[in-house]
């Protein structure tokens, strides 16, 4: 094994080399970026449709990118929709790419209660595999880690399916572990995860977890880091070793695994690797038995005493898990991990000591076409249908502005022409000649009932605030979603929180009232004033009920890996479940 990693290896100081290359001129890279994707996919049907039979590889290459930008139009995933779905039903004439599409992804279904396909190409692992090794190399730079050792990751596949037309569609991270660029990751960063493949792919998110923290503890010593795509998956992981963590010991003791993992091919890939272990288990046993005196407080250094730090995405939807996290993460360094969708990758975190709340992802100019759609605040008077955000012309990567809004626009290799992502961004500087963006929220607005508006952030503030209430007690709040009902009239929010621990109804009262009085868009407020929107509404639901609401999205195709619970809901099943689990309810009395 070599020694540790205090000098830069090779591999690192040439990925960060090219990456400082790319970011000095962006406009110029940006606009050779554009002509590639053109020219790899010139006289597609999508293409032609608005530039008709004009020859690209011809053309002075920023005289295309102007004549693109003023000739193909925004788009949304609704207006590619029909072009997907031919490709789908097996259509393998040049529709989006030249390259056939053999693979689809599902992407953010999760918010909006339906998955989108989105077409997913070598490309696509090519590059998740780049900005890891970025990332890596920048982390390393910070967190030296030993080479040769192992990663705790909390990964896991969905289950691919084929479509009508016999392409393969799953999640892009299923797509991406199942792909030969996982493997080389592992090789190139000199870091290995600590499951087989089986485990990674078995399709029983529950059996992958009790097996991840199973063979995790096996490898205890040699864990540099721990890791997961979306910060949830940790938070859920560790939720489940507080119960599981006597079996988990058993197996560790006895070198036999647990009769609860029931799938074969897991069962044999975990027990060829355990073996009797009693020393462990006993130390282990000792460990837990200190920890829940603690509350589990400081979880992950005291049973991985060599992690360096926790990686994973906990910027957005993910900062309500950040509190939990912490507590499990006691004194270790978090690191927020990079930025990218489905559609695309977008930015790394090169700065990986800044803590998740101030970090930034530096856009690597190469990966797609960006666009930016400047978005202003609207004054309190004006009214959208959309959400409170006026539009300017969108502007290229090289043209952004500190301190401006705006949302994201791709032009990727894949085949996607000015596909407007739908998140909003601020810029909050440069690296060299590329902006590095803080992740403001998604752009679609989630709570209203008439003028009203209120984004997926607004909310996270909102619920930040009330449950701090909850630490006059022993609860903490697990999850929360929301719903704007307009069956009654008037209309109101409800707000669902599942909780930990006893919480009396006075305090609960008090946080309903706190949220109701803490929104502070001018709509609602003057809704609430003059009553034409009713009391806000708390509904308490059962432990256990965001479980089944996972399981709800993991048998619908989700993947663990990629799961982002939603923050409001007007999906059927899903109100279905919050409404049949709630134990208690509250009614704001915050306007009287
Ligand atoms: P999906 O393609 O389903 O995995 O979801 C992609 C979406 O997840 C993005 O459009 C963002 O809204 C969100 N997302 C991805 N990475 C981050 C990040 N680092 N911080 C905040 N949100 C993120």
């Amino acid at each position: 094994m070599e020694s540790a990693a205090g000098a830069e290896s090779n591999g690192e100081h040439e990925i960060i080399g090219w990456f400082e290359d790319v970011s000095e001129n962006t406009g110029y890279v940006q606009t050779q970026t554009l002509c590639r994707i053109l020219e790899l996919n010139s006289g597609v049907e999508y293409l032609k449709k608005w530039l008709g039979d004009i020859n690209v590889q011809e053309m002075e290459a920023s005289a295309l990118e102007s004549l693109y930008t003023s000739l193909v139009p925004l788009a949304s995933h609704a207006d590619l929709e029909t072009y997907i779905q031919r490709i789908a039903d097996g259509d393998t004439s040049p529709i989006l790419t030249n390259q056939p599409i053999t693979t689809l992804s599902l992407s953010s279904g999760t918010t909006e209660g339906r998955q989108k396909y989105v077409p997913f190409t070598r490309h696509s692992s090519q590059t998740t595999l780049q900005i890891f090794q970025l990332a890596a190399a920048y982390r390393s730079r910070v967190y030296p880690i030993t080479p040769g050792r192992r990663i705790l990751e909390f990964i896991y596949s969905s289950k691919q399916f084929k479509t009508k037309g016999g392409l393969i569609a799953g999640t892009a991270t299923t797509h991406y572990f199942a792909s030969e660029e996982f493997k080389i990751k592992q090789e190139k960063t000199k870091s290995f995860t600590c499951s087989p493949e089986e485990v990674i792919s078995s399709g029983d998110y529950k059996q992958s977890t009790y097996c991840h923290l199973l063979l995790g503890l096996h490898f205890h010593d040699e864990v540099e880091f721990i890791t997961s795509t979306f910060a949830y998956s940790i938070v859920q992981a560790f939720r489940t070793f507080e119960e599981l963590w006597r079996n988990i010991c058993s197996d560790i003791r006895e070198g036999i695994v647990s009769s609860r993992i029931s799938l074969p091919k897991v069962r044999k890939a975990v027990s060829d690797i355990i073996s009797p272990n009693p020393g462990l288990a006993s130390w282990i046993e000792a460990s837990c038995k200190e920890l829940e005196d603690k509350d589990w407080f400081g979880l992950i250094p005291k049973l991985w005493p060599n992690a360096k730090y926790v990686y994973s995405i906990m910027t957005g939807s993910m900062q309500p898990y950040l509190k939990k996290l912490r507590h499990y993460a006691g004194d270790l360094p978090l690191v927020s991990a990079d930025y990218g969708s489905t559609e695309s990758w977008i930015g790394a975190n090169i700065d990986p000591s800044s803590p998740p709340e101030n970090v930034t992802f530096a856009v690597i100019p190469t990966f797609s076409y960006f666009e930016f759609i400047p978005l202003y605040r609207q004054n309190q008077n004006c009214s959208s249908s959309i959400d409170d955000f006026i539009e300017d012309e969108p502007v290229p990567l090289s043209q952004v502005k500190i301190g401006q809004e705006y949302e994201i626009v791709l032009t990727t290799f894949t085949g996607l022409y000015r596909y407007r992502l739908g998140d909003v961004v601020e810029v909050a500087g440069f690296h060299k000649g590329t902006p590095k963006l803080n992740f403001i929220c998604r752009r679609k607005l989630i709570l209203t009932v008439n003028i009203d508006k209120n984004t997926e952030k607004d909310l996270q503030s909102v619920v930040e605030v009330g449950s701090q209430l909850l630490g006059k007690t022993k609860a903490e709040l697990v999850d929360f979603t929301s719903h704007a009902d307009l069956v009654k009239q008037p209309g109101h929010y409800i707000i669902y929180w599942e909780i930990k621990g006893e919480a009396d109804d006075k305090v609960l009262s008090e946080c309903c009232n706190e949220m109701d009085a803490c929104f502070v868009d001018q709509g609602y407020i003057v809704s609430r004033k003059t009553h034409s929107i009713g009391p806000l509404e708390l509904c308490i639901v059962e432990r256990g009920t965001f479980k089944k609401i996972l399981d709800h999205f993991i048998g619908k195709g989700a993947a663990l890996s990629q799961f982002k619970t939603p923050r409001c809901t007007a999906d059927e099943v899903l109100l279905r479940i919050l409404n049949v689990c709630t134990i208690k309810r509250f009614h704001s009395t915050a306007y009287g």
